[in-house]
C-alpha cells in the first residue's frame, strides 16, 4: 500500500529552517541511485532538500557531462517517495524551462555560470515570473562584483528568494582545498547582503571527504544560513566529484558531530562579559595603534639617517632578521606564521612609505 507521504514546502523551509541542510548526488546517474539516495537521506531526519546535477559543467570534455532532462522524472519520483524539495543546477534559459516543467522548486546558478553575464542574463530572462527561490554560486574566481552582479540580474527578473552559495574560489597551486575559501570574501558579501541567506558548500571547498567536516563547522562558527553537501549510495562509484562524496549515513554522522553554535542569546549576564571584554580589546587595540604610531616615528628617524648617508631604504638582511625573529616569538604567542607575515609586510610597506617620504622630502 502506498503511504502519502507529506511534502514539505520549500518556501517555509527557505524561510525559517535554519540550518537549512541540503544534500544529494554531485550528479542524477540512474533512477535507482537518485532514489535509493534521497530515501537514505530522508531517513537521516537531517536533510531538509535534495540536490542532483541534471547538467554538469565538467572543465574537460569527455567527463560525465550529466544525464540531461531525462533524469528530472527521477527527481520527481524521489520527491513524490520522500517529500523533499528539490533543487538543480541551471546555465541555460531552456534548462530552466526544464527544471521548472519538472517542478524543481528551487534552482541554483553554477559557479562556472556565475562568472558569465552573459548566461546569468538568460537564466535571469528565462526566471521572469516563475517565483521559484534561486541559490547562486560564487563565481570560480575571486571577484565579489560578479558575483554581486548575478544577485542584481536575478533580482532585476523579479526573483525574491535570492540566496547565496560560498563554494570557494579557484586559485593556480592550491593544495590543501579544491577551491580555496578565502573566507573574508563570504563574509564580506554577507556583511553586503544582509537580507539574502549564505550558505556553505564543502564539499566543492575541499574536493575531498577528510577535511569536510573542518570546512562545515567553520561555516557555522561564521552564522551561515545552512549547508550544501555532496551524497552518494556508493562514494567511490561516484560518475563526477568521487573524492568528496560522503553516504548518507556518514552525513548524518557528520552533521551530528557538528557544534551547533547561536549568533545571540538573550542574557544580560552573558552581555555584560562579552561586553568587558570587548572593552578590553578595545583598550588593547588602542595601545597597538599608539605603538605603531611610534614605530613609524622611529623609521622617520632612520629615513633621515639613510638619506644623510646616502644608503637604500630596503636592506634585504636585515628585513629577513624582522620576519625571522618574529616567527620565533610569534610561535610561542601562538600566533602563525601567516599572520605574522601578512601583519610583518603591512607594517614593513607602512615603514618603507614613511621613509620613502623622509628621503625624498
Ligand atoms: C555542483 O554543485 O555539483 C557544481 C558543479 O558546483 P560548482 O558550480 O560549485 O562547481
Ligand atoms: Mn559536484
Amino acid at each position: 500500500m502506498e503511504q502519502t507521504i507529506q511534502q514539505k514546502s520549500a518556501i517555509d523551509l527557505w524561510s525559517s529552517k535554519r540550518p537549512l541542510i541540503i544534500s544529494g548526488p554531485c550528479s542524477a546517474e540512474t533512477e535507482e541511485q537518485v532514489v535509493q539516495t534521497a530515501v537514505r537521506l530522508a531517513n537521516t531526519g537531517k536533510v531538509d532538500m535534495l540536490r542532483a546535477g541534471i547538467w554538469k559543467p565538467r572543465t574537460r570534455p569527455g567527463s560525465f557531462e550529466g544525464i540531461g532532462t531525462k533524469g528530472l522524472p527521477w527527481l520527481q519520483q524521489a520527491k513524490k517517495i520522500t517529500g523533499l524539495p528539490l533543487t538543480v543546477e541551471v546555465a541555460t534559459g531552456k534548462q530552466v524551462e526544464d527544471a521548472l516543467h519538472f517542478d524543481v522548486d528551487v534552482l541554483w546558478i553554477g559557479a562556472r555560470t556565475t562568472v558569465n553575464p552573459f548566461s546569468v542574463q538568460e537564466v535571469a530572462d528565462a526566471l521572469r515570473g516563475a517565483g521559484v527561490p534561486v541559490l547562486i554560486k560564487n563565481p570560480i574566481n575571486p571577484d565579489l562584483e560578479l558575483w554581486t552582479g548575478a544577485v542584481e540580474r536575478v533580482a532585476k527578473a523579479g526573483i525574491n528568494n535570492i540566496g547565496l552559495i560560498h563554494r570557494g574560489f579557484s586559485s593556480y597551486g592550491n593544495t590543501e582545498y579544491r577551491n580555496a575559501p578565502m573566507w573574508h570574501l563570504a563574509i564580506e558579501m554577507k556583511r553586503r547582503n544582509p537580507d539574502l541567506i549564505m550558505i556553505n558548500d564543502p564539499s566543492h571547498i575541499c574536493g575531498r571527504r577528510d577535511i569536510l567536516l573542518d570546512v562545515a563547522q567553520k561555516a557555522i562558527d561564521l552564522d551561515f544560513d545552512g549547508l550544501m553537501i555532496e551524497s552518494h549510495i556508493d562514494p567511490d562509484k561516484a560518475w563526477s566529484d568521487a573524492k568528496q562524496q560522503i553516504t548518507p549515513e556518514k552525513l548524518a554522522d557528520m552533521l551530528g558531530t557538528i557544534i551547533w553554535r547561536k549568533e545571540d542569546i538573550n542574557s544580560e549576564a552573558f552581555h555584560a562579559a562579552l561586553e568587558k571584554l570587548r572593552q578590553q580589546i578595545n583598550h588593547l587595540d588602542d595601545e597597538l595603534l599608539q605603538l605603531l604610531g611610534q614605530r613609524m616615528k622611529i623609521a622617520d628617524k632612520i629615513g633621515e639617517f639613510k638619506r644623510n648617508n646616502g644608503i637604500t631604504i630596503l636592506q634585504t638582511n636585515r628585513w629577513n632578521e624582522i620576519l625571522e625573529r618574529a616567527f620565533r616569538k610569534g610561535e610561542a604567542l601562538g600566533l602563525s606564521n601567516e599572520f605574522i607575515t601578512k601583519y610583518f609586510d603591512a607594517v614593513h610597506m607602512e615603514s618603507i612609505n614613511h621613509q620613502n617620504k623622509v628621503m625624498n622630502s
